[in-house]
Protein backbone atom coordinates (compact mmCIF):
# COMPACT_ATOMS: atom_id res chain seq x y z
CA UNK A 1 0.00 0.00 0.00
CA UNK A 2 1.27 3.49 -0.78
CA UNK A 3 2.09 6.06 1.84
CA UNK A 4 -0.86 8.16 0.67
CA UNK A 5 -3.23 5.31 1.45
CA UNK A 6 -1.64 4.89 4.85
CA UNK A 7 -2.11 8.56 5.56
CA UNK A 8 -5.77 8.56 4.57
CA UNK A 9 -6.50 5.50 6.68
CA UNK A 10 -4.56 6.88 9.61
CA UNK A 11 -6.46 10.17 9.49
CA UNK A 12 -9.81 8.36 9.34
CA UNK A 13 -8.94 6.32 12.41
CA UNK A 14 -7.76 9.40 14.31
CA UNK A 15 -11.00 11.19 13.41
CA UNK A 16 -13.09 8.24 14.58
CA UNK A 17 -11.21 8.08 17.88
CA UNK A 18 -11.50 11.81 18.37
CA UNK A 19 -15.28 11.78 17.88
CA UNK A 20 -15.77 9.23 20.63
CA UNK A 21 -13.08 10.70 22.87
CA UNK A 22 -14.62 14.17 23.12
CA UNK A 23 -18.01 12.66 23.88
CA UNK A 24 -16.51 10.65 26.74
CA UNK A 25 -13.83 12.86 28.24
CA UNK A 26 -12.49 16.13 26.86
CA UNK A 27 -9.24 15.77 28.81
CA UNK A 28 -8.37 12.19 28.07
CA UNK A 29 -5.28 11.64 25.98
CA UNK A 30 -5.43 8.44 23.95
CA UNK A 31 -2.33 6.68 22.81
CA UNK A 32 -2.27 4.47 19.74
CA UNK A 33 0.07 1.52 19.57
CA UNK A 34 0.36 0.49 15.93
CA UNK A 35 0.49 -3.31 15.96
CA UNK A 36 3.01 -4.14 13.27
CA UNK A 37 3.19 -7.93 13.67
CA UNK A 38 1.86 -8.60 10.18
CA UNK A 39 4.08 -6.13 8.31
CA UNK A 40 7.77 -5.64 7.58
CA UNK A 41 10.11 -2.88 8.67
CA UNK A 42 9.47 -0.98 5.44
CA UNK A 43 5.79 -0.53 6.29
CA UNK A 44 6.68 0.47 9.83
CA UNK A 45 8.99 3.21 8.62
CA UNK A 46 6.25 4.49 6.29
CA UNK A 47 3.88 4.68 9.24
CA UNK A 48 6.62 6.39 11.22
CA UNK A 49 6.95 9.00 8.48
CA UNK A 50 3.26 9.83 8.86
CA UNK A 51 3.81 10.52 12.54
CA UNK A 52 3.19 7.26 14.39
CA UNK A 53 5.80 6.61 17.08
CA UNK A 54 4.63 3.62 19.15
CA UNK A 55 4.62 0.15 17.59
CA UNK A 56 3.66 -3.20 19.07
CA UNK A 57 4.95 -6.69 18.36
CA UNK A 58 3.77 -10.00 19.80
CA UNK A 59 6.87 -12.13 19.22
CA UNK A 60 10.26 -11.53 20.78
CA UNK A 61 12.14 -12.70 17.69
CA UNK A 62 10.25 -10.33 15.37
CA UNK A 63 10.65 -7.49 17.82
CA UNK A 64 14.37 -8.12 17.88
CA UNK A 65 14.70 -8.17 14.10
CA UNK A 66 12.65 -5.01 13.60
CA UNK A 67 14.46 -3.21 16.41
CA UNK A 68 17.73 -3.88 14.62
CA UNK A 69 16.42 -2.98 11.16
CA UNK A 70 14.86 0.24 12.39
CA UNK A 71 17.64 1.18 14.78
CA UNK A 72 17.99 4.65 13.26
CA UNK A 73 14.40 5.64 14.15
CA UNK A 74 13.47 6.63 17.72
CA UNK A 75 10.56 4.18 17.82
CA UNK A 76 8.80 3.35 21.07
CA UNK A 77 8.43 -0.44 21.07
CA UNK A 78 5.67 -2.26 22.94
CA UNK A 79 5.51 -5.98 23.57
CA UNK A 80 1.94 -7.29 23.45
CA UNK A 81 2.20 -11.06 23.05
CA UNK A 82 2.46 -14.18 25.13
CA UNK A 83 5.90 -14.41 26.66
CA UNK A 84 7.49 -17.85 26.96
CA UNK A 85 9.82 -18.28 29.90
CA UNK A 86 12.76 -19.02 27.62
CA UNK A 87 12.31 -15.64 25.89
CA UNK A 88 12.28 -13.47 29.02
CA UNK A 89 15.97 -12.60 28.92
CA UNK A 90 15.79 -11.71 25.22
CA UNK A 91 12.83 -9.41 25.82
CA UNK A 92 14.57 -7.65 28.72
CA UNK A 93 17.62 -7.10 26.52
CA UNK A 94 15.41 -5.41 23.90
CA UNK A 95 14.30 -2.92 26.55
CA UNK A 96 10.70 -2.37 25.36
CA UNK A 97 9.00 0.79 26.50
CA UNK A 98 6.02 -1.18 27.83
CA UNK A 99 5.10 -4.84 28.16
CA UNK A 100 1.31 -5.22 27.93
CA UNK A 101 1.11 -8.92 28.58
CA UNK A 102 2.16 -9.70 32.11
CA UNK A 103 -0.45 -12.43 32.39
CA UNK A 104 0.13 -14.19 35.72
CA UNK A 105 1.85 -13.83 39.07
CA UNK A 106 4.20 -16.70 38.15
CA UNK A 107 5.29 -14.95 34.95
CA UNK A 108 5.78 -11.67 36.84
CA UNK A 109 8.00 -13.42 39.40
CA UNK A 110 10.02 -15.07 36.67
CA UNK A 111 10.51 -11.76 34.83
CA UNK A 112 11.38 -9.98 38.07
CA UNK A 113 14.02 -12.59 38.89
CA UNK A 114 15.75 -12.04 35.54
CA UNK A 115 15.43 -8.26 35.86
CA UNK A 116 17.18 -8.37 39.24
CA UNK A 117 20.03 -10.46 37.85
CA UNK A 118 20.48 -7.95 35.03
CA UNK A 119 20.03 -4.93 37.29
CA UNK A 120 17.15 -3.67 35.18
CA UNK A 121 13.51 -2.64 35.51
CA UNK A 122 10.53 -3.06 33.18
CA UNK A 123 7.29 -1.11 32.82
CA UNK A 124 4.39 -3.54 32.42
CA UNK A 125 0.63 -3.93 32.38
CA UNK A 126 -1.30 -6.72 34.06
CA UNK A 127 -3.27 -8.62 31.43
CA UNK A 128 -6.82 -9.42 32.48
CA UNK A 129 -8.93 -12.13 30.90
CA UNK A 130 -12.11 -10.14 31.41
CA UNK A 131 -14.32 -12.33 29.25
CA UNK A 132 -12.94 -15.46 30.96
CA UNK A 133 -12.09 -17.19 27.70
CA UNK A 134 -10.16 -20.41 27.88
CA UNK A 135 -7.95 -19.63 24.89
CA UNK A 136 -6.89 -16.26 26.29
CA UNK A 137 -4.08 -15.42 28.66
CA UNK A 138 -4.49 -13.16 31.65
CA UNK A 139 -5.66 -13.18 35.23
CA UNK A 140 -9.31 -13.60 36.13
CA UNK A 141 -11.06 -10.31 36.87
CA UNK A 142 -11.94 -11.34 40.45
CA UNK A 143 -8.30 -11.90 41.31
CA UNK A 144 -6.83 -8.98 39.35
CA UNK A 145 -6.62 -6.48 42.22
CA UNK A 146 -4.97 -8.95 44.59
CA UNK A 147 -2.49 -10.10 41.98
CA UNK A 148 -1.69 -6.51 41.03
CA UNK A 149 -0.91 -5.74 44.68
CA UNK A 150 1.08 -8.94 45.05
CA UNK A 151 3.24 -8.02 42.04
CA UNK A 152 3.79 -4.54 43.45
CA UNK A 153 4.92 -5.94 46.78
CA UNK A 154 7.00 -8.89 45.57
CA UNK A 155 8.36 -7.88 42.16
CA UNK A 156 10.23 -4.68 42.86
CA UNK A 157 11.91 -4.47 39.44
CA UNK A 158 8.59 -4.51 37.58
CA UNK A 159 6.82 -1.15 37.45
CA UNK A 160 3.14 -1.86 36.98
CA UNK A 161 1.48 0.89 34.97
CA UNK A 162 -2.06 -0.40 34.57
CA UNK A 163 -4.02 -3.10 32.79
CA UNK A 164 -4.45 -4.67 29.38
CA UNK A 165 -7.30 -6.73 28.02
CA UNK A 166 -8.54 -8.16 24.75
CA UNK A 167 -12.26 -7.68 24.14
CA UNK A 168 -14.57 -10.68 24.23
CA UNK A 169 -14.33 -12.83 21.11
CA UNK A 170 -17.82 -12.39 19.70
CA UNK A 171 -19.83 -10.25 17.29
CA UNK A 172 -22.17 -9.20 20.07
CA UNK A 173 -21.36 -5.58 20.90
CA UNK A 174 -23.05 -5.89 24.26
CA UNK A 175 -20.80 -8.73 25.35
CA UNK A 176 -17.65 -6.96 24.14
CA UNK A 177 -18.76 -3.84 25.96
CA UNK A 178 -19.27 -5.75 29.19
CA UNK A 179 -15.74 -7.13 28.97
CA UNK A 180 -14.34 -3.62 28.45
CA UNK A 181 -16.41 -2.23 31.32
CA UNK A 182 -15.14 -4.94 33.61
CA UNK A 183 -11.55 -4.11 32.69
CA UNK A 184 -12.13 -0.40 33.14
CA UNK A 185 -13.68 -0.89 36.60
CA UNK A 186 -10.52 -2.70 37.70
CA UNK A 187 -8.36 0.03 36.18
CA UNK A 188 -10.29 2.66 38.12
CA UNK A 189 -9.64 0.83 41.37
CA UNK A 190 -5.97 0.70 40.49
CA UNK A 191 -5.61 4.43 39.89
CA UNK A 192 -4.91 4.72 43.62
CA UNK A 193 -1.91 2.42 42.96
CA UNK A 194 -0.65 4.74 40.27
CA UNK A 195 -2.09 2.87 37.28
CA UNK A 196 -1.88 5.08 34.17
CA UNK A 197 -2.87 2.94 31.22
CA UNK A 198 -5.96 1.01 30.31
CA UNK A 199 -4.89 -0.82 27.13
CA UNK A 200 -7.90 -2.23 25.30
CA UNK A 201 -9.46 -1.96 21.87
CA UNK A 202 -8.22 -3.37 18.56
CA UNK A 203 -9.18 -2.87 14.90
CA UNK A 204 -12.71 -4.23 15.29
CA UNK A 205 -13.64 -2.59 18.58
CA UNK A 206 -11.44 0.44 19.24
CA UNK A 207 -14.29 2.97 19.24
CA UNK A 208 -16.22 0.92 21.75
CA UNK A 209 -13.07 0.65 23.87
CA UNK A 210 -12.66 4.44 23.91
CA UNK A 211 -16.30 4.74 24.89
CA UNK A 212 -15.54 2.44 27.83
CA UNK A 213 -12.52 4.45 28.98
CA UNK A 214 -9.52 2.98 27.18
CA UNK A 215 -6.56 5.36 26.92
CA UNK A 216 -4.28 3.02 25.00
CA UNK A 217 -5.40 1.27 21.81
CA UNK A 218 -3.59 -1.55 20.01
CA UNK A 219 -4.52 -1.23 16.36
CA UNK A 220 -3.07 -3.41 13.63
CA UNK A 221 -4.94 -4.68 10.60
CA UNK A 222 -7.04 -1.60 9.77
CA UNK A 223 -3.97 0.60 9.96
CA UNK A 224 -1.76 -1.45 7.67
CA UNK A 225 -4.16 -3.09 5.21
C1 LIG B 1 -2.73 -8.56 16.85
C2 LIG B 1 -3.06 -7.94 18.14
C3 LIG B 1 -3.68 -6.68 18.20
C4 LIG B 1 -4.13 -5.93 16.96
O1 LIG B 1 -5.17 -6.60 16.34
P1 LIG B 1 -5.89 -6.00 15.04
O2 LIG B 1 -7.20 -6.69 15.02
O3 LIG B 1 -5.02 -6.33 13.89
O4 LIG B 1 -6.04 -4.54 15.24
C5 LIG B 1 -3.93 -6.14 19.45
N1 LIG B 1 -3.57 -6.77 20.59
C6 LIG B 1 -2.97 -7.97 20.58
C7 LIG B 1 -2.62 -8.61 21.87
C8 LIG B 1 -2.69 -8.59 19.36
O5 LIG B 1 -2.10 -9.79 19.36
Amino acid sequence: MSILNYEKRYDEILTNIEKVRVSVNQHQIIKIVAVSKSVESREISEMYNIGQRAFGENKVQALKQKTIELESLPIEWHFIGRLQTNKINALIDLNPSLMHSCSSLELAKEIDKRLKIKGRTLDALLQINSAKEEQKAGVMPETALDIYDEIISTCSNINLKGVMSIGAYTDKQKVIKESFEKTYAIYEELKTRDAKYCSMGMSSDYELAVECGANMLRIGSILFH
